[in-house]
């Protein structure tokens, strides 16, 4: 598949982690320098080779934690991840969208070949996400700190993945009404060469229309058209709404409902304390 062989020809840096589709190679992962404490948030008892390492290497319970923030396009997840940054400065954030995106200004072969699903509204293939999602875990994982994954996953097929290989102890599930979201997502604009993100109600640019840094022109996302909008958002019923239930069945998952994020986040950040977030 060119996608996925374009990824490991762009990061030269990760060519020691082979990341095979679902499995992860972890006798190369042993030989990293990734320290001990993070090897603790990777389990994985059906796809990992452990003629390589001791049980115990992979068995010890860090400090830090693998979360994940899951909602519909446009709910806020952006600005909850921001302050959940800032309140847990060793959090690392790993965006989906926004690596996405980078490609797609960087005009890769990733980025080629994702901009057609992500304009149309459509999901990005599983197992291309699954390769970029992993690799980009697997690094940051190596900084021992904590990990905010934003926009994955969102299939099963993701979850189980990820799940296979990667112990997720938190879930920030994002309640917001569609109706909201419509609104919200029309007053969305963005600084394309940048990707810095304006909205006109709550975080509108300094001069209408203009990036703040630059004072380049702000466009609409193609995918923050009416009718793609309409289109995530069933996709989000459909196929990612599910992942409610199954993190909730494994008791890791809260829903924080409401419209604006500033009343919803103390409610995250008090609960992200309370789950041993520090
Ligand atoms: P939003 O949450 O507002 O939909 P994102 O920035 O998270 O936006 O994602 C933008 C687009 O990138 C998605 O509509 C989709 O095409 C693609 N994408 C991001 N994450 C994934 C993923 N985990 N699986 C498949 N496609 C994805």
């Amino acid at each position: 598949m060119p996608v996925l062989s374009t990824i490991s020809h762009e990061k030269n840096e990760l060519s020691h982690f082979r990341v095979d589709y679902l499995t992860l190679n972890v006798r190369s992962f042993n030989n990293s320098s990734i320290d001990s404490s993070a090897k603790g948030r990777l389990f994985n008892s059906t796809t990992i080779d452990s003629s390589s390492m001791a049980v115990d290497d992979i068995s010890n319970s860090p400090n830090e934690k693998f979360l994940l923030i899951l909602g519909k396009p446009g709910g806020g997840k952006g600005t909850i991840s921001k302050k959940i940054l800032k309140d847990f400065p060793d959090t690392e954030h790993i965006s989906t969208g926004d690596i996405l995106r980078q490609h797609v200004r960087n005009k890769t072969e990733l980025g080629k070949e994702a901009k057609a699903y992500m304009d149309r509204g459509d999901l990005v293939p599983d197992e291309v996400m699954i390769s970029l999602v992993l690799e980009d875990s697997m690094t940051a994982i190596k900084s021992g700190k904590h990990i905010l994954l934003d926009g994955f996953p969102r299939t099963i097929e993701q979850a189980v993945a990820l799940d296979e290989n990667i112990d997720v102890e938190v879930v920030v599930d994002l309640n917001i009404p569609t109706d909201t979201i419509v609104e919200r997502i029309a007053d969305r604009w963005i600084h394309p060469a940048s990707g810095r993100v304006y909205n006109y109600s709550y975080n509108p640019p300094l001069h209408h229309g203009k990036d703040d840094e630059s004072g380049e022109d702000l466009v609409q996302r193609d995918d923050d058209k009416p009718e793609t909008v309409r289109k995530r958002l069933d996709a989000y019923d459909k196929v990612t709404s599910p992942l409610i239930q199954y993190y909730e069945k494994k008791g890791v998952l809260k829903t924080f409902s409401g419209t604006m994020s500033d009343k919803i986040y103390p409610e995250v950040e008090k609960w992200l304390k309370d789950m041993g977030l520090n």
